[in-house]
């Protein structure tokens, strides 16, 4: 009985912390919730192999698929650990594919194919960044933010001390956020502004899409109409690059 009190207690706590913090905290937000943005393929093993919202086992079971599938990925990250169905090899990677901004996530272990090494240490480009924000969700957005870059492969940034490009917040011309580059020669400035007390009352998802959004302008990204980070009306439903984003990344970059 006292046990149960006590557990209330520290439940109740618990919410009460996480409401003062302005949003839920969710217990797995503890892992690295690293997400790999690479396109590939694979084939699904010969037993019907579900598709859940989520990279684990308790998230729900939206469609199954049958046998020897083969299925066009997007992406992946780390869940429920599961036993591979080949090689019994315990696995923890999920793959995903997208369709209208919903993550569909297959257990990578029920996949005969793997996604192609993302090389962080061979970017095509790379760039020093400074945060100079002390308030601490925009610092968080912002870090999940370069994280989000990062692991497109494409471009490395590296936050150091008084680098060109600077994120920080500030009036943002009439925005919630503001991005910009220059180039003088080889010598690239930039930098991000984010207006906070216009995003005080926002969420961590929020600000994380605010912060990609804005830094894909320091990296050369314009605005885009179609599935795009760089699309200010997905911003609410995505917080980070799409494969529209990472082929223009491409374009751009490639040598
Ligand atoms: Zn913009």
């Amino acid at each position: 009985m006292l046990e149960r009190i006590l557990r209330t207690l520290l439940l109740f706590t618990l919410t009460l912390v996480t409401l003062v913090n302005g949003y839920f905290v969710t217990p797995t937000s503890a892992q690295d919730q690293s997400e790999y943005k690479v396109d590939f393929s694979g084939v699904s093993a010969p037993i019907p192999v579900n598709i859940r919202t989520g990279p684990s086992t308790s998230a729900a079971i939206i469609d199954r698929l049958s046998p020897n599938t083969r299925v066009q990925f997007s992406g992946w990250t780390r869940g429920t650990s599961l036993t591979d169905y080949w090689t019994s090899a315990s696995d923890n990677r999920w793959f995903f594919y997208e369709k209208n901004g919903v993550k569909y996530y297959v257990a990578s272990a029920f996949i005969n194919g793997n996604p192609p090494e993302i090389d962080q240490n061979n970017p095509f480009v790379s760039y020093q960044v400074t945060i100079t924000t002390n308030i601490p969700a925009l610092r968080q957005a912002y870090e999940k933010a370069i994280r989000n870059w990062n692991n497109t492969g494409i471009v490395l940034l590296t936050p150091s001390q008084n680098a060109p490009i600077t994120l920080g917040e500030g009036y943002a011309r009439g925005y919630d956020g503001f991005g910009w580059w220059q180039s003088n020669g080889s010598r690239v400035t930039g930098g991000t502004v984010i207006q906070w007390n216009r995003v005080s009352n926002r969420n961590a998802a929020y600000l994380e899409a605010l912060a990609t959004h804005e830094i894909g302008h320091v990296i050369r990204l314009n605005h885009r109409s179609d599935y795009s980070i760089m699309n200010n009306s997905w911003l609410t439903r995505i917080t980070g690059p799409t494969q529209n984003d990472i082929n223009e990344l491409r374009n751009i970059y490639s040598r």
